[in-house]
């Protein structure tokens, strides 16, 4: 029913699939890869990563593989591998396909790894370069200035080979050497820095999350990653724009490996299209640590993180987020996106799904004189406005109620409908009890200190909603409310936007000042009793609030405490 709009990759992918680039015996004709590396959480810019690569394989047909690009031992751990798995599956996409799990990890790859590195020495392509770091570094050259070649360039592939092979076996130090590939004889002067000689193995003395102490040598990124994508017969190899420059040594790898008799043609190619820049939070891997290790937030997982668990936690949906990757599409071109769009998303989806619920966030007391002490009379209204189908929800009003304190005004200002007290001759306003009575507001009671303490109304006993007598009155204000007898008392956590400013890393500066130190406000608020009830995970819309979620991890039963997804519109302000 809906037909994936337009973009430039579903061209692409159209166009092989017209033209039978990709036709091989028992595989889809399009198989993509998502490449985390198990390093973090995921954030909102692999939200769109994932959409992309798994949209597609949705979309044509397809397949995509999860593959962990798990080349750097030092930073990646289990707890990771751990917390993606979870992340792709809530996000609603599986690399399962008639019945095989398609979950791949780039070490399950460095003995293949390794022997086509030992080809590319044989063949002449690699060599093992001695030089320092600083020297390779500075031998390397700028943009603009060519590089000087190596002194060990020149080494003979024999002595090269042994030299490896001496790497993997342990004998040299981290650092002492690496291995680079020499695409061209004047590689080292290429305007593409990338083509200058790329290292592809390196020695690091550390233990792997999967392969233990197996090895001391460990392959590049530039290196695995065609490779990965070759071994796992990718067809589109979609990445980001700053792997531009990667391209032309992706394909000459795969390229000569091909000639090398290692993959058969045709080989995966390389699609680059523009990362997800998002306003008012900052999607990086490292600045987000930074704010879990300085307690900033309070874990990967604070409803404020623009991670994935964050973003859970915080009440998005799924569908939400897949609402948004397609909204936002997918360009050749460096953008900004504004949080706006998210949050759009989400209201999008929530409003015909979240039943309705009452909420009184910053409580007053209300008081009918005229009620009758210890009666309560049972109030109802539907479950959600646009689909009676799913029923009515019941609360009582009783003598005393919560109201939100802004629905009071000693002094009105002008236009205002809510509740007012008597001023002169004039008699306090009317305003009616949603799904309740008309009221009169009569006066208010004050502490010493003259802070407002209750307000007293009288009710029209023949104002009730839903009966005839109601619609004799004619009155603009009309509230929410809790009864105070009955009311559920929770904890209610008001989230809003990380940081202040739009692009609080822009330019890489120091991002922290912009940290928004209004971004939580917890309050005690007064709930419809039937709230008691809510599932963790469960979504409300509170009228007149916003979209509420009884939080994932401090909810306990008969007892949410909620998070704030959004407000009902898009009323931010600095
Ligand atoms: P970070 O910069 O936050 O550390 P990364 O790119 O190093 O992210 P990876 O685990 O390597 O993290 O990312 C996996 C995939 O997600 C990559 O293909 C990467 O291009 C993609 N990706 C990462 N950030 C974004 C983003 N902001 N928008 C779109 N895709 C992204
Ligand atoms: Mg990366
Ligand atoms: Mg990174």
């Amino acid at each position: 029913a809906n037909a994936p709009s337009p973009n430039f990759l579903r061209a692409i992918v159209e166009n092989d699939l017209a033209a039978g680039t990709h036709v091989r015996e028992g595989l889809p004709p399009v198989i993509t890869r998502f490449p985390p590396e198990p390093n973090g959480y995921l954030h909102i810019g692999h939200a769109k990563s994932i959409c992309v690569n798994f949209g597609l394989a949705r979309d044509y047909q397809g397949r995509c593989n999860l593959r962990f690009d798990d080349t750097n031992p030092a930073k990646e751990e289990q707890e990771y591998v751990d917390t993606i798995i979870d992340s792709v599956k809530w996000l609603g996409f599986s690399w399962e396909q008639q019945g095989e799990s398609h979950l791949y990890y780039a070490s399950d790859y460095f003995e293949r790894l390794y022997l086509m590195a030992e080809y590319l020495i044989t063949a002449g392509y690699a060599y093992v370069d001695s030089q320092s770091a600083d020297d390779i570094k500075k031998n390397r050259g700028n943009f603009g200035t060519p590089g000087v070649n190596s002194p060990f360039r020149a080494r003979t592939p024999e002595e090269s080979l042994a030299m490896f092979r001496d790497m993997k076996a342990g004998k040299y130090k981290d650092g002492e050497h690496i291995l680079r590939i020499k695409m061209a004889a004047d590689s080292m002067a290429s305007p593409n820095m990338t083509n200058r000689d790329p290292a592809i193995y390196r020695i690091r003395h550390a233990h792997h999350h999967r392969t233990g102490d197996a090895w001391c040598i460990y392959p590049m990124y530039d290196f695995t990653h065609p490779i990965s994508d070759a071994l796992e017969n990718i067809t589109h190899s979609v990445c980001t724009l700053e792997f531009q420059d990667h391209r032309p040594f992706y394909d000459w790898l795969l390229a000569t490996l091909s000639e090398g008799g290692f993959f058969k043609l045709p080989v995966p190619r390389q699609y680059e299209f523009a990362r997800l820049n998002l306003t008012y939070v900052v999607t990086s891997k490292r600045k987000l640590r930074e704010m879990v290790d300085e307690g900033i937030v309070t874990g990967w997982d604070d409803p404020r993180m623009p991670t994935i668990v964050g973003l859970r936690r915080r009440g998005y949906t799924p569908e939400a987020i897949q609402l948004f990757c397609e909204r936002i599409g997918v360009s050749k071109a460096d953008g900004w996106i504004d949080m706006s769009t998210l949050e759009g998303c989400l209201r999008d989806d929530l409003d015909p799904k979240a039943p309705r619920a009452t909420a009184v966030l910053r409580p007053l007391k209300l008081i009918i004189d005229n009620f009758p002490e210890g009666e309560s009379v049972e109030c109802s209204s539907p479950v959600h406005p646009h689909f009676p189908e799913r029923g009515l929800r019941t609360f009582p009003i009783t003598r005393e109620l919560w109201i939100e304190q802004d629905d009071f005004m000693e002094v009105p200002s002008k236009g205002y409908f809510r509740y007012f007290p008597p001023i002169g001759d004039a008699p306090g306003s009317r305003v009616r009890l949603r799904h309740g009575y008309v009221t009169e507001c009569t006066g208010v009671d004050k502490d010493a200190d003259g802070n407002i303490t209750a307000v007293h109304v009288k009710y029209f006993e023949d104002s009730k909603s839903g009966t005839e007598g109601s619609n004799t009155y004619k009155v603009k204000g009309n509230i929410h409310w809790v009864s105070a007898a009955t009311a559920l008392e929770a904890e209610v956590r008001l989230y809003d936007r990380l940081f202040t400013e739009a692009q609080p890393d822009a330019g890489g500066r120091d991002w922290k000042p912009f940290l928004n130190p209004n971004a939580l406000e917890v309050v005690t608020a007064y709930l419809e009793p039937g709230m008691s009830a809510a599932e963790p995970d469960q979504r409300f819309q509170f009228e007149r609030h916003g979209y509420f979620v009884a939080d994932r991890v401090d909810s306990t039963p008969g007892k949410p405490v909620f998070n704030r997804v959004t407000t009902l519109k898009d009323s931010w302000v600095k």
